[in-house]
């Protein structure tokens, strides 16, 4: 602790004082938004090798009662710094298997994966498998059809309490996918121990594989490393033809940015599946 007697003094400075007010009416605005129904899910398509979609990856969005509609970028770390992000994260899982229970009756959209990003102060809630089980439970939707993605740091936290974690969700259907891989710092030896089904590469890598050699041979050696270890592997942040026709020729799997389309509303992700499934 420190000495109590031994006070430091620093001099105010109003560009401080500015972010700590902007940081303290964010806080409060998320505050009331969950319960002001601010929040909504939009949807963007996961698609493979012939261009299919296949599922989606689930991606919030807030509809700012001032700001207008915003992006997790601008209040996910702020929600994860407070807490908030336990209720946010909760309203997430619940939406998204709404979601999922619904396409589960419809011949178009039944063998959909929704894929929902999971932060690491909700992973590690005491009670987060229990809670999501109960949420899966409650909304009748097919376990083997939802994913959670996790970044490494989250995962290697505490690698034995993330595999139990995992373990008893993977045993109820639920899969796992390693999100932003190649960005993160982990020893490869982890990988082969966490049960995940997938790697996500993360878009930095494709945004530069057709000009950085350096970037080309990142992807392939992340494409080679999933294939060798069993694992399912998606392409993010995919915005060319190029890029899509380079990773199909590496042996990747799935595919996602927006050459095939943005994160979007369900109203038009549902007009979307309806086309797709016109004959
Ligand atoms: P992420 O999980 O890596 O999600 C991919 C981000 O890339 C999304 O940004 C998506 O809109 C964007 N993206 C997709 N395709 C392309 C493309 O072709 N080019 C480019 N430049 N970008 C593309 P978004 O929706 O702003 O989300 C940012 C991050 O916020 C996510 O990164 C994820 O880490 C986090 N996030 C989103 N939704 C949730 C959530 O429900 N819970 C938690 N804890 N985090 C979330
Ligand atoms: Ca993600
Ligand atoms: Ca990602
Ligand atoms: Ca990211």
């Amino acid at each position: 602790a420190k000495s109590a007697g031994g006070a430091t003094f620093r001099f105010f400075d109003p560009s401080m004082q500015a972010a700590v007010d902007a940081s303290t009416s964010l806080e409060t605005d998320l505050r009331f938004a969950l319960a002001r129904r601010e929040f909504e899910l939009y949807y963007q398509p996961v698609v493979n090798a012939m261009g299919l979609m296949v599922g989606v990856e689930a991606l919030i969005r807030w509809h700012h009662p001032k700001q207008g509609l915003t992006g997790p970028g601008a209040f996910i770390a702020q929600a994860e710094k407070s807490g908030l992000i336990v209720g946010i994260g909760d309203w997430v899982l619940q939406e998204a298997c709404r979601q999922l229970a619904r396409w589960g009756g419809d011949a178009a959209t039944e063998h959909f994966t929704i894929a929902v990003n999971v932060s690491a102060r909700q992973f590690r809630q005491e009670d987060f498998v229990p809670r999501l089980l109960e949420i899966l439970a409650h909304s009748g939707a097919d376990p083997r059809r939802l994913k959670l993605e996790l970044t490494e740091s989250v995962l290697l936290a505490d690698v034995e309490d993330t595999i139990a974690r995992m373990t008893a969700l993977k045993e109820q259907g639920i899969g796992f996918s390693l999100d932003d891989f190649g960005t993160g710092y982990s020893s490869l030896s982890y990988l082969q121990r966490l049960p995940l089904d997938q790697l996500k590469i993360d878009q930095s890598f494709v945004r530069d594989m057709l000009r950085v050699p350096h970037a080309a041979s990142i992807v392939q050696a992340i494409v080679h490393l999933a294939g060798n270890l069993g694992l399912h592997v998606v392409a993010e942040g995919v915005e060319e033809e190029a890029q899509w026709d380079a990773l199909r020729s590496l042996g990747c799997g799935g595919f996602q940015g927006y050459l095939f389309a943005r994160p979007m509303a369900l109203a038009e992700l549902a007009g979307m599946t309806e086309e797709e499934a016109a004959p």
